[in-house]
């Protein structure tokens, strides 16, 4: 075989068919951040992130960075192992203790990142409950369907946040089968969020367990940033709250919250969690550090919901079309992978504004998006910018606007 050229054919097939990948290559500057810069060959550009997942800017907080820089300096930059032999800092055990206190849980287990915890969690637990059958919604995120699948447990999908189709599909499976529930609170790419009781009690009458992806609500929703399940006052119902400390809480890791036991149980049989090494001792120190913050401040979050607010009612105001949904994301609809490419490249180009394009196969054919998420750190003068921008490069394509009911 011709590897060279077979590795070539595949990325031009790509290429052709729109799908190929081409990543941004940003500098991000501490205290300015939406503000970074952009290398593009050998043209560095002044830009402003608009679809960053550091929803809370909490990637430049000043008691971030200081408790990194304290353990950086008193414990150096690795862990220097697994978390079984030698890794385990006191750092991981403070984060750990910190997780679990967040979601109400009695233990919470870290793991490299939010994919890996996915993976490895929903991995073990299905693979590891005899007969275990998973109820998977069908817009899972790829951690979660990667785990499921590497379980080899026998999965059931069931439609996107549909209690009906869910109590059908548990109602048919044998009565005595250990069963998972697996689901998001806040999904990515439309930014609905799942009936999260509804689903606790269709667990609770098929005995099943639940497990919710947190992702997109750690450190955004509820007094605390315990999530949506925290706002609603549902965390003890849910048998694993899953999250990452790499969007909101602006570091990187990901969790499991859960009983005491089924931690216990993760730790000791999930491969992705014991044969790697342990994240840096400051990185586990910097995500205390924020979850710490937000569990006690909310001026972040209500600067947050704030801006997001003020974008919609512009866009509204405007006539831009874009999906209403109840959480912080903002889909703007473009209906066209061209189209929606061309106004990314526009708005980088001629206007500084960096959106990333989302298409097939991230979303369905014809829904093709720009993904917004405004955060505290974006002033009003950005909030302009943006609008008047998408508001030029709407006319520019012959884009159709919404009318707006009330004035
Ligand atoms: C981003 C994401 C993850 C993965 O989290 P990372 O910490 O980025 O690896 C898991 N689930 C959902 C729904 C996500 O969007």
């Amino acid at each position: 075989m011709q590897y060279r050229e077979y590795f070539r054919k595949r990325l031009a097939d790509l290429k052709e068919e729109g799908n190929y990948r081409v990543f941004i290559d940003l500098q991000r500057r501490r205290g300015s951040f939406p503000a970074a810069r952009q290398h593009d060959g050998d043209r560095v550009r002044e830009v402003t992130v608009w679809c960053s997942n550091d929803y809370l800017g909490m990637g430049q907080h000043p008691e971030v960075l200081a408790a990194m820089h304290e353990a950086l300096d008193r414990s150096g930059a690795g862990a220097g192992g697994t978390r079984n032999i030698s890794g385990t800092t006191h750092d991981h055990v403070l984060l750990e203790r910190e997780l679990a206190d967040l979601h109400g849980k009695e233990a919470a287990l870290l793991f490299t990142s939010g994919y890996v915890s996915n993976w490895a969690a929903l991995g073990t637990l299905a693979a590891q409950i005899p007969g275990c059958i998973v109820f998977s919604d069908a817009l899972n995120h790829a951690s979660m369907i990667e785990g499921i699948r590497h379980s080899r447990a026998s999965k059931v999908i069931w439609k996107h946040n549909d209690l009906e189709d869910l109590e059908a599909k548990l109602a048919a499976a044998p009565a005595n089968a250990p069963k998972l529930i697996a689901f998001e609170s806040v999904y990515s790419m439309d930014g609905d969020i799942a009936p999260i009781k509804e689903i606790c009690d269709l667990a609770d009458r098929y005995n099943a367990m639940t497990y919710l992806d947190e992702v997109h609500a750690v450190g955004m929703y509820g007094p605390r940033g315990g999530g949506i399940a925290e706002r609603e006052g549902l965390m003890d119902r849910l048998t694993v709250i899953e999250g990452t400390l790499g969007k909101a809480f602006g570091v990187v890791g990901g969790y499991i919250a859960a009983s005491a036991e089924l931690v216990d149980f993760v730790r000791s049989f999930a491969s992705g969690f014991i044969f790697t090494t342990a994240l840096p001792p400051h990185v586990a120190a910097g995500a205390a550090a924020s979850v710490r913050h937000l569990k006690q401040s909310s001026a972040e979050r209500d600067l947050q919901k704030h801006r997001v607010a003020q974008l919609r009612a512009r866009l509204d105001a405007e006539g831009i079309p874009h999906l209403p949904n109840p959480s912080h994301i903002i889909p703007v609809m473009v209906g066209d992978p061209v189209k929606c490419k061309f106004i990314s490249d526009m708005l980088l180009e001629e206007f500084g504004i960096y959106i990333q394009p989302i298409n097939y196969p991230t979303v369905p054919k014809g829904t093709e998006r720009l993904r917004i998420t405004p955060s505290p750190v974006h002033s009003e003068a950005d909030l302009d910018h943006l609008v008047d921008a998408l508001s030029a490069l709407w006319n520019r394509c012959q884009m159709a606007r919404r009318r707006v009911a009330a004035q």
